[in-house]
């Protein structure tokens, strides 16, 4: 048969709207997408008959691929997946996740009209900055407080109506790039300020600030290395410091601390993480953090500080391009009224408690995990446990090794770069560590109905793997 006569035997979309199997993904799908889907199953189809004479046309094989092809477009793109990488704040699997009080107030606020801008007592109009300016002057002893979309934002936002038009001072060893697009000396610019460098890439001393002061400063800017560290000859200048150079020559400090540490991490083994508390009681004029780094909330950007300057933020017109809309402002809430009881912080933010669970804690979980991994697969897999480091990612504690347990996963039949790949694109996705040619999962990200998801994957894979 020539190729012509076999292109020939293809069907048209509208033959295949009357197969029985197009009918029932009709009732299920969208009429547009179980189009699409059709329409590309027979593109491939023709393509394959045009490149290789040995294939004919069969119709139950296109009608698969298109079940498949609507099946794939009608799956949310963003979707929950199980990470089980140990990495806490996985900036690529969205950093922290909420706690289950924090979760429902979201859920509330975005199903029903709210008290964002109204004021239930008086019945006239509120503002959304009292949703949470109390409880972080609470926590962070500020006098002053708001919050904006993320912390590139707060920091672009104190910039500009700080420094705009003057010049804002920072050290050489601070001129850094977090994350892509957010790079210190690109912000300082789009801002308006013009950048003042001091000191050198590994040295800067006071003096190097004290000589750099003119009518023009509007400001001086401490970044916090969050995500790396210069070791070796090196010297900084403390914000103690700092803040009494400012206030001798009444410019204000301030500090751009990322990752948003609320309690002293100290108590877990971890090195010093200055607390936002600590820079203010240091009498730093303007403090900025992450609201999903170890905060342990959603993605904001969190200043406070002095009164006066907090106010000169809250009016720039800025400030309304960046504002946080009310389901991130329902979140950040909850999260922060959990912080007023340290305790039940601890207990409910899942980042602190992902923080602070002992290498013991994890070791018996893993332990379980491994065990009941190995009961479903039999001699599919050779399982154990090992010993590993958890990170808490997002760019902080960069240097800290957290001490974990791992449980080792070393397939038979199927290579762990298969395995890990099967798992990836399983629903919902778990995300795994490869290593020695062995999956390696760390409870410390999981949950419980995690551990019990990624026993059913793990197994269906193996056994359904042969
Ligand atoms: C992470 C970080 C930022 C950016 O914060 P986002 O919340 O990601 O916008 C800025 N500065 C420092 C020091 C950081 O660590």
């Amino acid at each position: 048969m020539d190729t012509q006569e076999r292109l020939r035997r293809l069907p048209k979309v509208d033959d295949l709207l009357r197969h029985p199997t197009v009918a029932a993904l009709l009732e299920e799908y969208p009429r547009p997408l179980v189009l699409d889907a059709l329409r590309e199953a027979i593109d491939v189809w023709r393509a394959r008959l045009l490149s290789d004479a040995g294939i004919e046309y069969d119709e139950s094989g296109l009608l698969t691929d298109a079940t498949s092809r609507v099946a794939l477009k009608s799956q949310r793109s963003l979707r929950r997946v199980i990470n089980a990488t140990g990495i806490i704040v996985h900036t690529n699997l969205g950093r922290s996740i909420l706690s289950e009080r924090a979760t429902a107030a979201v859920a509330e606020v975005a199903g029903s009209y709210s008290t964002l801008e109204y004021d239930v007592v008086t019945g006239e109009r509120g503002s959304r900055h009292t949703h949470c300016e109390e409880l972080l002057c609470k926590i962070t002893g500020a006098e002053a407080a708001m919050a904006v979309n993320n912390n590139a934002a707060a920091v672009m936002l104190a910039l500009a109506a700080l420094a705009r038009g003057k010049e804002a001072i920072v050290s050489r060893g601070q001129l850094v790039e977090i994350g892509g697009s957010f790079r210190i000396p690109d912000i300082m610019r789009e801002s308006g300020a013009t950048m003042v460098e001091v000191g050198t890439t590994n040295k800067t001393h006071l003096a190097d600030y004290e000589g750099a002061l003119t009518e023009r400063t509007g400001v001086i800017l401490k970044v916090h290395s969050s995500n790396f560290r210069v070791v070796g000859f090196t010297q900084e200048v403390g914000l103690d410091e700092l803040v009494l150079l400012g206030a001798a020559h009444g410019v204000p400090v301030f500090e751009d601390q990322g990752s948003g540490v609320l309690v002293d991490v100290r108590q877990w083994g971890l090195p010093h993480e200055p607390t936002v508390a600590e820079s203010i009681a240091a009498g730093a004029d303007l403090v900025s953090c992450s609201g999903d780094k170890l905060l342990g909330g959603p993605q904001a950007g969190i200043l406070v500080g002095r009164e006066h300057v907090i106010r000169r933020l809250k009016k720039h017109p800025m400030a309304r391009a960046l504002r946080l809309d009310k389901l991130t402002l329902a979140a950040l809430e909850v999260t922060l009224r959990t912080y007023i009881d340290p305790e039940a912080a601890l207990a409910e933010i899942p980042v602190l408690r992902m923080l602070s669970a002992s290498k013991d804690e994890i070791g018996v979980r893993a332990a379980a995990l491994a065990e009941r991994i190995a009961e479903r697969v039999g001699d599919r897999a050779i399982l154990d446990i090992a010993d590993d480091v958890s990170r808490a990612g997002g760019g902080a504690l960069p240097l800290a090794d957290i001490p974990s347990v791992v449980v080792r996963i070393k397939p038979n039949g199927v290579s762990a770069v298969e395995l890990e790949r099967r798992m990836r694109r399983a629903e919902p996705p778990v995300v795994a560590r490869i290593k020695d040619d062995r999956v390696l999962l760390d409870p410390r990200t999981l949950s419980v109905a995690d551990e019990s998801g990624i026993v059913d994957r793990v197994a269906s894979v193996l056994l359904g793997a042969g």
